[in-house]
C-alpha cells in the first residue's frame, strides 16, 4: 500500500484521510492536542457548546454527506425556522425576504424592514434601471455592489453578512470568491434585481432545504467521528516543522512532539493547513507557492459564549440571533441565540439560555485580543442595548481564533490558481483547506477529499 502523510488535523485534513481509507496507509500529524481545528466543542457552565463552527452548509452536500457517512446521520438536525435580524439604528430589524448574502432581491420587502432610509431605498430600487456591462475582472464586493445599490445598502445589509461568515469587509473581499452567485450574474451583465428575482423564483420552485444543518451534541463532534472512520494513524501534539523531498519523489516530514521529535516518510503529502503554516513548510521547495500563500490575509475573531438562568432572566430573546453592521461602531458583530436555534441544546440544558456573541473582523485584531472580562462586559452591555436587560450570565467562556478566517481578497481566484500551479510541480504534494475554494466546512471537506485523490494519483 502507498503511504500518505496528512499535515493538519482540521476537517480538511481529516476529510483527506477519510477519502484514503482502505487505499493508503495514512498518518495525520496534528499540532494541537486534539483534532478538529476550528470545529470543536467545549463547555460553558457544564453545558456542551460549539466553540467554533456550529453549522454545516446544507445547500452543498459535502459536509452533511460526510457526517452521515461517519455515523452521525441520526444526529443531523435543522436549526429553528426563526429569523436572524440586524441591529442597526437602535433597533433589531428583519433581513429582507429573499436576500442573497444581504443583497436585496425585492425593494418592496426591503422597504418594510426599516433598515434603510427612503433615499437609500430609492437608490436600491433604481438598480433595475441602471445599465450594467458584463463584469470582466474581479473587484471588491463594495466596489460592485455600492455602484449598483448605493453605499448605504452595502453598509447595512451586506457588511453584516460578510462579517458573520468571513469576518471580512466588503471593500477588501473579492466579489468572485466571496459572493460567487452574485459575481456570476454580474459577469452576464444586466441589472441584478431582475436576475436575482429569477434566481430566487427558481430556488423556491425546487423547495430548497434548510440552508444549514447542525449536529446534535455539537458540530464539533464531526472531526473525531471522521478521524475514527478514516482508520488513519492520528498523531496529535505533533507539529510538522520541515518537509524534505527524498529520491524517488518520496517525502520526509520532521515534527516536534511533546517529548521530542519525530520523522515520518511517505509517498505523498497533503498539506491541510492555514495558508501561513503551509507557506512555512513550502518555502524551501517553492518560493512561488510560499509567496502566494503568504499573501492570503487572515482575520482573528473571538467567540463569547454565555449561559443565563432562564428562571432569573428578565426576558428571553426570540429568533436565532442578530448581526451588526460595522458602520454602527459596536464591538460585537454577531449574536447567535444557541438555545433558540438548536433543539438539542435546549433539551440538554433546559434551565439555561445560551447565546454566543462574536467579535472581530479583518483589521480589528486588537478587539479579540482584549482580556476575557472586557469582551464579556462589552457583549453584555451591547446585548442590553440591543434587546433590553438580560441580567448577568451564570457562566461565560471566551474562545479566541487567532488568524482563524482566511480573507478572500480581490484576485483571490488568480492567487489560488498560481499557488496550485506552483504546488503541482512538487510530485506527490497536494494542498487543501479553508484558504482556497471556500471557508465553510462543506468546501473544506471537498478540498480535502480532492487533495487526497490528487496526492495519491501523483504518488503512483
Ligand atoms: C469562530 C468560527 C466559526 C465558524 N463557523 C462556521 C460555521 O458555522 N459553518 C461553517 O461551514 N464554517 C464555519 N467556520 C469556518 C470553518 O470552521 C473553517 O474554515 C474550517 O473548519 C477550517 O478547516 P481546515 O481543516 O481547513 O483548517 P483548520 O480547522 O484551521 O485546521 C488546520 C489544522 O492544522 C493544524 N496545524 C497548524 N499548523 C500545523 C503544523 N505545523 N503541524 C501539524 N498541524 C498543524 C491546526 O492545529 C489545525 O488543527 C467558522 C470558523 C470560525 C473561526
Amino acid at each position: 500500500m502507498r503511504s500518505v502523510i496528512v499535515i493538519g488535523g482540521g476537517i480538511s485534513g481529516l476529510a483527506a484521510a477519510w477519502e484514503l481509507r482502505g487505499t493508503a496507509e495514512v498518518t495525520v500529524l496534528e499540532g494541537r492536542t486534539r483534532v478538529g481545528g476550528k470545529l470543536r466543542t467545549g463547555t460553558v457552565g457544564g453545558i456542551t457548546v460549539d466553540e467554533g463552527a456550529e453549522s454545516l452548509m446544507a445547500l452543498r452536500p459535502e459536509a452533511v454527506e460526510l457526517a452521515a457517512a461517519v455515523g452521525l446521520g441520526d444526529a443531523l438536525c435543522d436549526p429553528a425556522k426563526a429569523p436572524v435580524t440586524i441591529w442597526t439604528g437602535g433597533a433589531l430589524r428583519p433581513l429582507p425576504a429573499g436576500h442573497v448574502m444581504g443583497v436585496p432581491t425585492d425593494p418592496a420587502a426591503l422597504a418594510g424592514t426599516g433598515l434603510l432610509p427612503p433615499q437609500a431605498l430609492a437608490r436600491v430600487a433604481a438598480e433595475e434601471h441602471l445599465p450594467a456591462a458584463p463584469l470582466t475582472r474581479d473587484c471588491s464586493v463594495a466596489a460592485y455592489l455600492a455602484g449598483r445599490f448605493g453605499q448605504e445598502a452595502v453598509d447595512r445589509l451586506v457588511e453584516p453578512l460578510l462579517g458573520g461568515v468571513y469576518a471580512g469587509r466588503a471593500d477588501r473581499l473579492s466579489l468572485r470568491a466571496a459572493m460567487p452567485r452574485i459575481a456570476a450574474l454580474a459577469e452576464r451583465g444586466g441589472p441584478l434585481l431582475p436576475a436575482l428575482r429569477r434566481m430566487r423564483a427558481a430556488g423556491a420552485a425546487t423547495s430548497a432545504p434548510a440552508a444549514v444543518r447542525g449536529v446534535a451534541g455539537g458540530t464539533g463532534r464531526l472531526p473525531q467521528a471522521v478521524a475514527e472512520a478514516s482508520g488513519a494513524r492520528i498523531l496529535t501534539g505533533t507539529a510538522a516543522r520541515s518537509l524534505e523531498r527524498l529520491p524517488g519523489d518520496r517525502w520526509r516530514v520532521r515534527a516536534v512532539t511533546g517529548d521530542g521529535t519525530l520523522t515520518v516518510e511517505a509517498d505523498a503529502v497533503v498539506l491541510a493547513l492555514p495558508a501561513f503554516a503551509a507557506a512555512e513548510l513550502l518555502a524551501p521547495h517553492s518560493p512561488m507557492a510560499e509567496a502566494g500563500l503568504t499573501a492570503i490575509p487572515y482575520a482573528s475573531t473571538a467567540v463569547v459564549t454565555m449561559a443565563f438562568s432562564r428562571a432569573r432572566a428578565a426576558f428571553l430573546p426570540e429568533g436565532n440571533g442578530f448581526l451588526v453592521p460595522p458602520v454602527d461602531g459596536h464591538t460585537v458583530k454577531a449574536v447567535s441565540f444557541l438555545s433558540n436555534k438548536w433543539a438539542w441544546l435546549r433539551s440538554a440544558a433546559p434551565d439555561a439560555f445560551v447565546l454566543r456573541a462574536s467579535v472581530g473582523r479583518f483589521g480589528e485584531d486588537d478587539l479579540p485580543a482584549r482580556p476575557d472580562r472586557h469582551l464579556i462586559r462589552s457583549a453584555i452591555t451591547e446585548l442590553r442595548r440591543a434587546m433590553g436587560p438580560l441580567g448577568e450570565p451564570v457562566a461565560a467562556r471566551v474562545t479566541r481564533w487567532d488568524r482563524g478566517l482566511p480573507q478572500y481578497a480581490v484576485g483571490h481566484h488568480d492567487r489560488v490558481r498560481d499557488i496550485r500551479e506552483a504546488a503541482a510541480k512538487l510530485p506527490g504534494l497536494a494542498l487543501c483547506g479553508a484558504a482556497y475554494e471556500g471557508v465553510g466546512v462543506a468546501a473544506c471537506v471537498a478540498t480535502g477529499r480532492a487533495a487526497a485523490r490528487q496526492a495519491l494519483a501523483a504518488a503512483g
